[in-house]
């Protein structure tokens, strides 16, 4: 069932990240939850712990410290860290030595209550605390617990280089702005991630040109609404008041085009669009650049106007079609995305058929679909009443995840007969023999590995598929 991957990556979750390269004495352990961005920052967590003398196991018996980057986004995100930090409870009865922290999103959310409430914890540290892990680790060593959960104005950690975490050399993901003011009142998100600050572009396409020039070929950009990006000089972004100050600032689209011309070989993703900030210039530096992918992922959330304005989301089910009409218009061939949640606050029957309705209208060529679930201090939670039955929820989820299914094969199909351009990311997981890699419009393609090479572009003809993945025949380099 295509339930919670991609955004939030089932097959990454609790992934153990390792670098290939570091030597230092003292071994970390790092596991990561939840989104594209908290396996980022944890790329500039072992970035900072390199500096000071460390290099990465996957084993956690063998470990110094163990870091648990955790995500709060829903209550099973929580609860499958919780039960992890079992594993390392026994781990720590072996070893007393060891230091266990938590990072990211639940940190920030629990504070020092996590403390409190699993003893084995030395650590607490939130997503703007990271230059402090240092000071911190010091106040364990003298057998202190430390917390640092302070949310920051400022902090992008635009001057850390990321020490890239089981990379395929091929692609890997930029942070450009952190938090998010947006206030959707089912997201915890505002209050573990803080408010929202873009980082210098110069420090941005900088990184875009390092990575091209170690052999890399596709940058993703990170962002919970990279619309909103905007850079005139530092600070939080609702501190830029002037109109003047406004035009003269670097924006979403002058931004990605900066990062397309790095190289034409260099393929640009960005992640996530929020609609009611996505704007046409930005659909039209897509159009301009044939190194900016042709896929957008655009979170709807609900089909329905009312349900979207309880949500908070700042559109109507009205705008976010028009929007649709506008990718279609200006990009004809753009793969889309989105995100779904059934069973929100007071849904009723009518406003689900909704959803449905708009899927329909869509034909999304991949979904992200999720049961609401209640987060404590958001303005769901405070002002309306969960009150949809769980087995509602499910019900609803079921008949969102069926549609998605038929929409997707139905996407697959009509690519078949067609040739792709793909960038090779890897051998694929289901045979050595085979490459995999993805089209401009996301979609996983799987290959016979010939004699092509990993971060080649080729052309290959799709010749049949899965409702997931076009199976195909590379019919030479691209050029
Ligand atoms: N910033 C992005 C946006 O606004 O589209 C996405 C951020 S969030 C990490 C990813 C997705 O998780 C959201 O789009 C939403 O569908 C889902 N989500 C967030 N809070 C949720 C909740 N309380 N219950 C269920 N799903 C939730
Ligand atoms: Fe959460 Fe909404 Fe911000 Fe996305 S835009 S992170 S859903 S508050």
């Amino acid at each position: 069932m295509q339930v919670e991957n991609k955004v939030i990556d089932e097959a990454r979750q609790g992934e153990q990240m390792e670098m290939k390269s570091a030597n230092g004495s003292k071994k970390l352990f790092l596991e990561s939850y939840g989104c594209q961005m908290n396996f980022s920052d944890s790329e500039i967590v072992a970035s900072i712990l390199v500096n000071e003398g460390y290099s990465t196991t996957k084993n956690p018996e063998e470990a110094d410290v163990i870091f648990v980057n955790t995500c709060a986004i829903r209550e099973n995100a929580e609860a499958r860290v919780r039960q992890r930090l079992q594993d390392f409870k026994k781990v720590k009865q072996k070893n007393p030595g060891t230091v266990v922290g938590v990072l990211g999103c639940m940190a920030e959310r629990l504070k020092s209550q996590f403390l409190e409430q699993e003893k084995l914890l030395d650590l607490v540290v939130g997503p703007d605390a990271y230059r402090d892990l240092p000071n911190l680790l010091e106040q364990t060593g003298s057998g202190q617990k430390a917390v640092n959960v302070i949310l920051s104005k400022e902090e992008t950690y635009a001057d850390i280089t990321p020490v890239r975490l089981d990379s395929n050399g091929v692609s890997a993901f930029i942070s450009i702005t952190r938090g998010c003011d947006n206030m959707c009142s089912f997201c915890v998100v505002p209050f573990t991630r803080g408010r929202e600050r873009s980082r210098d572009p110069e420090s941005i396409v900088n990184e875009a040109q390092e990575l091209f020039n170690k052999g890399y070929r596709e940058v993703t950009l990170l962002g919970q609404n990279v619309d909103s990006y905007l850079w005139a000089g530092g600070g939080l972004k609702k501190e830029i008041l002037t109109e003047e100050q406004r035009n003269v600032a670097v924006n979403f689209a002058r931004l990605l085009e900066k990062v397309a011309l790095v190289s034409p070989l260099l393929r640009v993703r960005f992640s996530t669009s929020h609609p009611k900030d996505m704007t046409n210039e930005v659909l039209e530096v897509m159009a301009k650049y044939e190194n900016i992918c042709k896929y957008i992922h655009l979170p709807v959330q609900s089909g329905n106007s009312r349900v979207l304005d309880l949500m908070n989301r700042g559109y109507s089910r009205e705008w976010y079609l028009e929007r649709m009409s506008a990718i279609r218009r200006i990009i004809p061939d753009c793969g889309i995305s989105t995100d779904i949640i059934t069973g929100f606050c007071s849904e009723t029957e009518e406003e689900h058929q909704e959803t449905l309705s708009l899927m329909q209208a869509i034909q999304y060529d991949f979904a992200y679909m999720f049961m609401y679930s209640e987060r404590p201090k958001t303005l769901a939670e405070r002002k309306y009443a969960d009150d949809i039955p769980e087995e509602v929820k499910k019900r609803r989820l079921q008949e969102v995840v069926s549609l998605q299914h038929t929409h997707s094969a139905y996407r697959t199909k009509a690519a078949v007969g067609k040739t792709y351009k793909v960038l090779i990311e890897g051998v694929s997981k289901k045979s050595s023999e085979q490459f995999c890699g993805r089209n401009s419009q996301n979609t996983t393609v799987v290959f016979d590995k010939e004699n092509y090479q990993i971060g080649e572009y080729v052309d290959v003809e799709v010749l049949s598929c899965t409702s997931t993945t076009l199976i195909g025949k590379a019919r030479g380099r691209s050029v």
